[in-house]
């Protein structure tokens, strides 16, 4: 029953994720998605404009018995088409999957009187995960993130706060991918009061950033996004995302100037980490915490 359903999520996410990718590829940082629609038409080959025909669209399969390559003018199809494809396959799959699995560990009453409020959180969180990679494809490509993207996640926050509310009630265990570690850092009375100030947290730290740095190390994309974040993950959440991204971005940097791709000066897209951050802490969250607090033998 439940392979079914996973398999049935995966079959769409690949379908969906075709269309991300035509999203993504044909967003124009000028006129932002408007213009989606109106280049619209059949998909073809960015090379040669052959038309492509319905079995050079099918998702991963197509890509494979192509080879990577166009069958007109032999041209390279672009790895993203299944990478996006397979990436949105498994977010159908493992975001759902890892807000069942959390709602097990934290509703200490019956699952099943609950089990609306918790197909509404996966629903919710898959959409928000949806938007991480659309925003993340986009920050990389033209350096922008659209506001529309910050705003859905914002309202998404503020959603996912109300069921979580609905679904688990609020407190030490409750409403944070950390467990028990969250009560360490307090702030636990509501949940809209935490997930207002972790809001406020974001962004205070990224407007200290940009004030410091002059813009030059983050931009406005970059802060509201930190904001959104906040309503997201709420408070003490939040801050491991925003750690985890700063981790990440600087051996990611360090790494690119080593082999001499970037330098200093050149702006590298931050979306990308702070995507990869709230992954991190929504999957991996509780258990990076206690391995770290493990070292000092905190349980
Ligand atoms: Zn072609």
């Amino acid at each position: 029953m439940d392979y079914l359903l996973y398999l049935s999520l995966a079959i769409f996410g690949l379908i969906f994720g075709s269309f991300l990718n035509v999203v993504t590829i044909r967003y124009n940082p000028d006129k932002g998605f408007s213009n989606i629609k109106s280049i619209g038409g059949r998909s073809h080959c960015p090379n040669c404009r052959n038309q492509l025909a319905w079995y050079e669209l099918v998702p991963v399969l197509s890509f494979l018995s192509l080879r990577g390559r166009c069958r007109h003018c032999g041209h390279a199809i672009s790895l993203q088409y299944p990478f996006v494809e397979l990436l949105t396959a498994l977010i159908f799959v493992v975001v759902p999957m890892q807000v069942i699995l959390s709602s097990r560990i934290l509703v200490l009453v019956d699952v099943n009187a609950h089990i609306g409020g918790i197909i509404a959180l996966a629903a919710l969180w898959t959409v928000a995960f949806v938007l991480f990679l659309v925003l993340a494809i986009i920050d990389f490509k033209h350096m922008i993130i659209p506001d529309s993207i910050n705003v859905s996640l914002a309202v998404l926050g503020i959603a996912i706060a109300g069921v979580t509310q609905w679904v688990h009630g609020f407190g030490a265990f409750q409403g944070s991918f950390l467990r028990h570690y969250a009560v360490i850092f307090g702030f636990r009375d509501t949940i809209w009061m935490n997930h207002l100030f972790a809001a406020i947290i974001g962004l205070l730290f990224f407007g200290g950033i940009i004030a410091v740095s002059r813009g030059r190390a983050m931009g406005w994309g970059d802060l509201k996004l930190a904001g959104a974040l906040g309503l997201l993950f709420g408070w003490p959440d939040v801050v491991l995302v925003f750690a985890f991204s700063f981790i990440i971005g600087s051996i990611i940097s360090i790494g690119l100037m080593m082999r001499g791709r970037k330098h200093m000066k050149d702006a590298v897209p931050f979306g990308p980490f702070l995507v990869i951050g709230a992954v991190m802490v929504f999957f991996f969250g509780f258990q990076l915490v206690s391995l770290y607090f493990g070292m000092f033998d905190v349980i």
